[in-house]
């Protein structure tokens, strides 16, 4: 079972069981377009339930395919272009089948969200026009020809809202006037200064972080392993940081193009002091101060913990700071709104955790650092190389609308 108490799957693990489906729907006989939709779809950090829309007019070839799928247990539901199972991984999968010529407008209206498509049959009507699963139709009953989802957007006045952005919170607005933000990609991002190394509890060897960030065309990165309170994830003991850190400028003389910064994750004791002395941090490049235990402190205590580790001129970056763990883990009682406009006071760069299970500062959050004028890094935190490449850079902005700027800045 993938589902967690609240019957969610993390984005990540949906969106493996959306592509293993869709890839094997998109092979059967008659099918013209196959594609996920629903919050799978809008990059939501979990979901209840795979939402799949398919292209074909044959549809009980898809129905009946993927009742005998082996990742299928049992049918919930079947209807003539519709069948809801449920899978072996726990999740629900719902498919829907629709004639070639319906494809997009029920693709898009499948993806959501509910609000953000409503918003859209309004203005369809405002502007004589109607929005629904077949398409846009004039007023004559006349149906809008649609090549992409684009289309329907253009209809409207407005410019394309990517999946991740409808949610209504602004997006149509912005759609309609000033324009909307850009969304961050995989090649706004040249570097990463969060990552663990077999130094403490990752499986990487620094030579590995060096060489897939030079697979990635990154100019930077930092080496952060654990500070030496953290006994569980191995972490280092003073004599073996600075070890560590000799080893890292020794390795940077060598590198061309790309700078190997040292660094460490060092938590913040329960007092609010720091795992390490300001000697040590004073010649550290990165410096990222975290909690990873005794959060069971009052709000005003952890808020207080936080604010000290900020104050401390040699601390670059706080680190996934609610310390939810997504199914798992609710966030610290935390003043998150105090410790934002701490972080633009201090100079503090506050992370956006890329890692799936964290994606913490989320996208509220995420919004109100930047409102404030605090900066932001997207840090994978990465622990192996297969999540660090698969992941990272899917899960930069978990919808929203947040420009790149202030993003992924060296401290
Ligand atoms: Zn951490
Ligand atoms: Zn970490």
């Amino acid at each position: 079972m993938v589902r967690n108490r609240q019957g969610r799957t993390r984005l990540s693990v949906a969106r493996e069981m959306a592509e293993e489906l869709t890839s094997f729907i998109s092979l059967l006989p008659g099918v013209k377009a196959v594609e996920t939709a629903g919050s799978t779809r809008r990059w939501k950090e979990t979901v209840g339930d795979l939402d799949i829309i398919a292209g074909a007019e044959n549809p009980e070839i898809l129905l009946a395919a993927l009742a005998s799928h082996p990742r299928v247990k049992e049918v919930i539901n079947k209807g003539d272009n519709r069948i809801e199972v449920m899978t072996w991984w726990g999740i629900a999968v719902d498919l829907s089948v629709v004639t070639p010529a319906e494809f997009i407008p029920a693709w898009h209206r499948a993806t959501g969200s509910k609000t953000h498509y409503l918003i859209l049959q309004e203005i369809a009507k405002y502007k004589g026009l109607k929005l629904n699963h077949r398409g846009i139709e004039t007023q004559e009953g006349k149906v809008v020809d649609l090549t992409s989802e684009a289309d329907i957007y253009r209809s409207l006045g407005m410019e394309y809202i990517p999946p991740e952005l409808r949610e209504n919170r602004g997006e149509i607005e912005a759609a309609t006037g000033q324009g909307l933000p850009k969304i961050i990609s995989g090649e706004d991002i040249k570097g990463d200064l969060h990552i663990h190394t077999t130094w403490s509890d990752s499986a990487m060897e620094i030579k590995d972080v060096v060489n897939k960030c030079l697979e990635k065309g990154y100019s930077y990165a930092a080496i952060t392993d654990h500070s030496r309170s953290l006994k569980v994830a191995n972490g280092l003991e003073l004599e073996r940081v600075l070890e560590q850190h000799q080893l890292i400028r020794q390795m940077n003389t060598s590198l061309k193009d790309f700078t190997l910064l040292t660094g460490v994750e060092m938590d913040i004791l329960p007092d609010g002091s720091m795992d390490f002395p300001d000697e040590l941090l004073e010649q550290t490049d990165v410096v990222i101060a975290s909690v990873h235990t005794g959060f069971r402190q009052s709000k005003q205590d952890l808020t207080k913990r936080f604010t000290r580790a900020m104050e401390n001129p040699n601390v670059d970056i706080i680190a996934h700071m609610t310390g939810r763990v997504l199914g798992r883990r609710e966030s610290y009682e935390l003043d998150v709104e105090a410790l934002i406009e701490m972080a633009a006071k201090t100079d503090t760069v506050l992370e956006i955790n890329a890692s799936p299970d964290r994606l913490d500062l989320n996208e509220e959050h995420t919004r109100m650092a930047k409102e404030a004028g605090a900066k932001l890094a997207i840090n994978t935190d990465a622990h192996d190389v297969r999540r660090w490449m698969k992941w990272s850079m899917a899960f930069l902005l978990p919808g929203g609308l947040v420009s790149p700027r202030g993003c992924n800045q060296y401290p």
